[in-house]
């Protein structure tokens, strides 16, 4: 079994093989310097120097030989042939496999700018970019972030507890748009503001001004310009899906998976934030997350062992930003009512996303036991009624039976 990708997806396949009985070879691939290591720590406590580069290892390298698990780091594949069933490396060697996974994750969307190769601007995917950014925050004076998703408001977040000055610049007209309600957006809003970042929403970014090959400012269209000696870029990623789409396995805005992790190719599985996975509908879902690296990863290595392992868990996710932990379950797409349960103000609160009367979503603020409330709730299709969700003595607990 050969498994392209040491990240958090392939490193799942590797061990849940073996933990399945497969007894046969497994090679491990992965184009970063590093084995496994964790990544959500690096957008927050890595980046105040709470997180050590130790705790983000994932296994330590005596783990994986004890397991049989052949890890090659600093080796890029290159190219699948899928008749011969043989991958090609970077160094110019060849692999044979009776099954592969493609678990390569992804890469950040680039900057469409002059200037975005320029000293003092980074984007934030991996250990070494982490790792740039805080050596660059210990002399930054102003931070400019571009993007006001997760990753730009974590980074935001760990910049203003350095006592730095920070700009965020988000093109829509509210943060975290694409997956939150305008009720959380808003709190988020607050939340920086009274920290004393500087979001500047509707913000359409069109010039970056470079000074000796150093970020100087930031411009948007409407003419403003904001200093900027350290910018962070966070707007997106991009599936790392070229080397199958070369190889002729199907791929629509990510390598195509169904609810078991199968590619269009018998010998082929695809886990993680590479994947496009195709819905009952017919649409296409990419979730970039822990816990689809992890699901995903566990179906396909049940896969390649001609098992049946469906994914259908509620998708959930988190973001920690100053002293609010945000934890969501479930997909907000097309909610027509929230309900909220608990005080905002007092920053502990759970909003309730509903679709035709059915609950479909939940995002929870310093509401750890009612998150998971939430996933049981989610997972087993129980549906409180917007009354009960919004009415704190009501134990929603007591409706899983
Ligand atoms: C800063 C940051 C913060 C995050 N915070 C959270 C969070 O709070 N909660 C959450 O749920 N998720 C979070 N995520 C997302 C989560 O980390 C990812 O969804 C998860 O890492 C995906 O795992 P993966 O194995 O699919 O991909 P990756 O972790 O990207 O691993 C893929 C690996 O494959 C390698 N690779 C690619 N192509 C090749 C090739 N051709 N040959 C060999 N190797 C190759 C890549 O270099 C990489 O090492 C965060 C991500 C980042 C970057």
């Amino acid at each position: 079994m050969v498994i392209v990708g040491a990240g958090l997806a392939g490193l799942t396949v590797a061990e849940t093989l073996r933990a399945e009985g497969y007894a046969g070879p497994i090679t491990l691939l992965g184009d970063e310097p590093h084995g496994p290591y964790h990544r959500p720590p690096l957008s927050k406590g890595y980046l105040l120097g709470e997180t050590q580069e130790a705790q983000l290892v994932m296994r330590a390298p005596e783990l994986l030989a004890k397991k049989n698990i052949t890890l090659k780091v600093g080796t890029g594949v290159t190219a699948i042939d899928r008749a011969a069933q043989r991958i090609s490396l970077a160094d110019g060697s060849t692999l044979d496999y009776d099954g592969l996974a493609l678990c390569t994750g992804s890469r950040l969307r680039p900057l469409p700018l002059a200037g975005a190769d320029a000293r003092g601007v980074f984007g934030l995917r991996s250990l070494a970019d982490s790792r740039a950014i805080a050596a660059a925050l210990e002399t930054a004076r102003n931070v400019v972030v571009i993007g006001g998703g997760f990753i730009g408001l974590e980074v935001a977040s760990a910049a203003r507890k350095k006592d730095k000055a920070v700009t965020v610049l988000e093109a829509a007209d509210r943060l975290m748009a694409r997956v939150v309600a305008p009720l959380i957006s808003r709190f988020y809003l607050d939340l920086h503001s009274g920290h004393g970042v500087d979001v500047v929403l509707g913000a359409m970014v069109s010039e970056l001004v470079v000074a000796d090959g150093h970020i100087a400012a930031v411009k948007t269209k409407d003419g403003r310009e904001f200093p900027a000696d350290l910018l962070v870029v966070g707007i997106g990623i991009l599936p790392n899906a070229e080397i199958a789409q070369a190889a002729g396995v199907e791929c629509s805005g990510g390598i195509v998976v169904d609810a078991c992790s199968r590619t269009s190719d018998p010998a082929i599985v695809a886990a993680g934030d590479c994947t496009a996975r195709r819905m009952a509908d017919g649409t296409f879902r990419r979730l970039e997350s822990v816990q689809n690296a992890v699901e995903q990863g566990k179906s396909a290595a049940a896969a390649l062992l001609g098992r049946d392992r469906e994914f259908n868990a509620a998708p959930w996710f988190w973001s920690d930003q100053y002293d609010v932990k945000l934890q969501m379950v479930g997909l907000t797409a097309g909610f027509d009512q929230v309900v909220t349960r608990g005080e905002p103000k007092g920053n502990k609160f759970s909003t309730f996303y509903y679709k035709g009367g059915k609950l479909i979503a939940i995002d929870s603020l310093n509401q750890p036991a009612e998150h998971l409330t939430g996933r049981k709730l989610l997972d087993k299709g129980v549906s409180p009624t917007p009354e009960q969700a919004a009415d704190i003595a009501f134990a929603l607990a007591g409706l899983l039976g």
